[in-house]
């Protein structure tokens, strides 16, 4: 089918940017009146085929924005789940818990991304002024809620609102502290509305971000090593260090640490969980003792141990089971310091 081919083609030139796509977040769609193509759960943009697409049978999604479900949060996204499944053509493929937001839209290609440039301005104190005042009063913002019913529950009200207000279809709906969906006819359509809200923000932000690199220094072999036995008494860890520009903003600064001390986004929560150490001790010694206390405090407070590091003189500390986890952990923190910069 024309329509998957293309579904697919916007879905890797996403996923392949990562201005636009971290980690696993995001997700895409293609629907015609009976069935709609979502980004099931586990697939990744960069790389997904026709396969990585869960179908399901909108004649059964449909009601789902009417359906009452239970005041228990838990027992509701159980049902929400359930509800989610029954309608899954494609069985043992289990679509992204957004898709009910992907069905409620009504154009035929949905886009549903989390890009740096777009949360800089979703996460910014006055995120909602800001954005009427580049895109203007029309623009359809949705206030912070948590991932799952409530939040799609939220946006087919505001869609609705937005629906009789203005007598035409929303094409963008921009989420606080999380993202941004697109939709339109055509995949090209989709890229010139991504462009457009790309090149804004970029015009609109007074200061770049910072850029280039920064060396790690010779101290880091008393430091590490140290603290990776620290954080594998039950099995052995793996630790990888990042450091530039913007890292030694906030690592140098106990100032500027105050942005990053919680997450703003869902994804940081997912990969990086939502407290992180910060050590700011002036040399190896005091880093590692501060490291022995710290440590253990934060797991028994937390009740599971640190995945991000920041450390004065060392840059970015990334705790996972391999390589490439860490790289992940990286690659969505330093993301967050990114939107902590912009917002
Ligand atoms: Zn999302």
């Amino acid at each position: 089918m024309k329509e998957i081919d293309e579904l697919i083609e916007i879905s890797q030139f996403y996923g392949r940017d990562n201005r636009f796509v971290i980690a696993g977040g995001g997700n895409t769609s293609y629907k015609n009146n009976e069935k709609i193509w979502v980004k099931a759960s586990g697939a990744s943009l960069a790389t997904i085929t026709e396969d990585g697409f869960a179908i399901l049978d909108r004649a059964m999604l449909n009601p789902m924005s009417e359906k009452e479900y239970s005041k228990d949060v838990f027992e509701r996204e159980r049902q929400v789940k359930d509800d989610l499944s029954a309608a899954t053509i494609t069985k043992g493929k289990r679509p992204s818990v957004e898709t009910s937001m992907h069905n409620v839209i009504d154009y035929p290609f949905v886009v549903h991304l989390h890009p740096t440039a777009v949360n800089g301005l979703l996460c910014a104190v006055n995120a909602e002024s800001e954005l009427k005042r580049l895109f203007g009063d029309k623009a359809l913002f949705v206030e912070y809620t948590d991932p799952g019913y409530v939040l799609f529950n939220k946006v087919n009200d505001k869609l609705e609102e937005y629906r009789s207000k203005h007598k035409e279809e929303a094409q963008v709906i921009w989420l606080q502290n999380h993202g941004i969906f697109v939709a339109a006819k055509t995949i090209e359509e989709i890229k010139s509305i991504y462009d457009e809200i790309i090149a804004k923000l970029e015009g609109a932000i007074n200061e770049q971000l910072p850029t280039g690199d920064v060396d790690v220094p010779e101290n880091v072999v008393e430091i590490i090593p140290a603290i990776r036995m620290m954080l594998s008494d039950k099995e052995l860890k793996t630790l990888r260090i990042r450091n530039n520009k913007l890292i030694s903003y906030f690592s140098e600064s106990e100032e500027n640490q105050k942005d990053i001390i919680k997450p703003f986004t869902p994804d940081a929560i997912v990969y990086c969980k939502s407290n992180y150490i910060f050590l700011n001790g002036k040399d190896a010694g005091v880093i590692l003792e501060e490291s022995k206390k710290n440590i253990p405090e934060f797991t028994a407070r937390f009740g599971y141990q640190p995945k991000v590091l920041l450390i004065k003189g060392i840059g970015l500390v990334a705790v996972g089971d391999n390589a490439k986890q860490c790289d992940i952990l990286l690659d969505v923190y330093e993301d967050a310091m990114k939107v902590a910069y912009l917002s």
